[in-house]
């Protein structure tokens, strides 16, 4: 079967997620909000959210799940080499993220956790490219000073999310801001934040803060000290924070210590220009142009989220554009 990119996607946003947001997501594609509780939009999505069911995957136009598309044709999706490397997954999940309210406290697992506690192979470090902001708009990440797993305990204990907050380093966000979350530092967005989102593809999260949910929902089924282990209890200084903030004065969005998961880069585009073949999904944040490959041609404007598979070669981009590539590690 011919693969369907490139392939211009609508919005794919699980409902009643537990947090609020959205409306950003609404305003950025130029659609309506589903509902008050759709804060992420799925992006090219081979993964479903943790409690299952499918909610999560990207369905293409001929019925089947990404998912299943890309293991019938793994090479022409991914390349060659990336399934040498990492065989069928795509190793990549991009979400669209609107915040109408701050983001429980929590933080996500690496590779070797997963693999000894929740029987994935794949942890979650993540990455965000803040596309649009309310002035006051933060993020909190990492510890400002060590803290003991007696403390997290109690924070537990207690769902005493203000001391949480107070324990973590408070990051200021922007429009045009990018920051690395490694696997394992405790994070939460604040309100009015919308950005996209690079993730291991997985859907682990411990949720130091669990508002409504159970125990069980918001610990992934692990016991609390399973959990505590998890997190990383270290301060994560200034010097570090700045670090993750960085890019590296290219077009390359994340740090180099983001390499080994994903990558993205900030393209701009005044007349013509070519891409090399990838699997990827392009963000279009500005502009207007058009998209070409030897299959055809799609018009592009603020909003618009594309698919492309290596087997497109390569990808042809014309007019005034301002859009992000996200790619798996390459
Ligand atoms: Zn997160």
């Amino acid at each position: 079967m011919k693969i369907p990119t490139p392939l211009l996607l609508g919005p794919n946003q699980p409902l009643d997620r537990p947090y609020r947001g959205g409306a950003g997501i609404a305003r950025f594609r130029g659609t309506t909000q589903p509902s008050p509780f759709t804060p992420e939009d799925f992006v090219a999505s081979t993964t479903e959210v943790f409690a299952g069911g499918g909610v999560g995957l990207t369905v293409l136009p001929d019925g089947r799940t990404l998912r299943d598309a890309v293991a019938a044709d793994p090479e022409a999706f991914l390349g060659a080499a990336h399934v040498a490397r990492f065989g069928t997954r795509t190793m990549l999940l991009v979400k669209l993220l609107d915040t109408a309210e701050r983001l429980f406290v929590h933080y996500h697992p690496d590779d070797a956790f997963a693999a000894s506690h929740l029987g994935s192979p794949l942890g979650k470090t993540e990455a965000w490219a803040v596309i649009d902001a309310e002035p006051a708009a933060y993020a909190a990440l990492g510890f400002q000073r060590p803290v003991s797993e007696t403390e997290v305990h109690a924070w537990w204990d207690g769902q005493d999310a203000d001391a949480m907050l107070a324990a973590m380093n408070r990051v200021p966000l922007a429009a045009g801001d990018t920051l690395l979350v490694p696997a394992g530092l405790a994070h939460a967005i604040g309100p009015g934040v919308t950005l996209v989102e690079l993730q291991q593809p997985t859907d682990l999260s411990v949720l130091l803060e669990r508002r409504t949910l159970s125990e069980r929902d918001a610990l992934l089924g692990l016991d609390l000290g399973v959990a505590i282990d998890g997190l990383t209890r270290e301060v994560t200084p200034e010097d570090r924070i700045q670090s993750l903030r960085g890019g590296r004065g290219t077009e390359t969005l994340f740090p180099a210590d983001a390499d080994p998961y994903f990558s993205a880069e900030r393209i701009r585009v005044s007349g013509t220009r070519e891409l090399e073949p990838s699997f990827s999904v392009l963000i279009v944040l500005d502009g207007t142009g058009t998209l070409e490959t030897a299959k055809q041609s799609i018009s592009l404007s603020r909003g618009a989220t594309v698919l492309t598979a290596h087997g497109d070669g390569p990808l042809a981009l014309s007019g005034e554009l301002d859009l992000i590539r996200c790619r798996p590690p390459h």
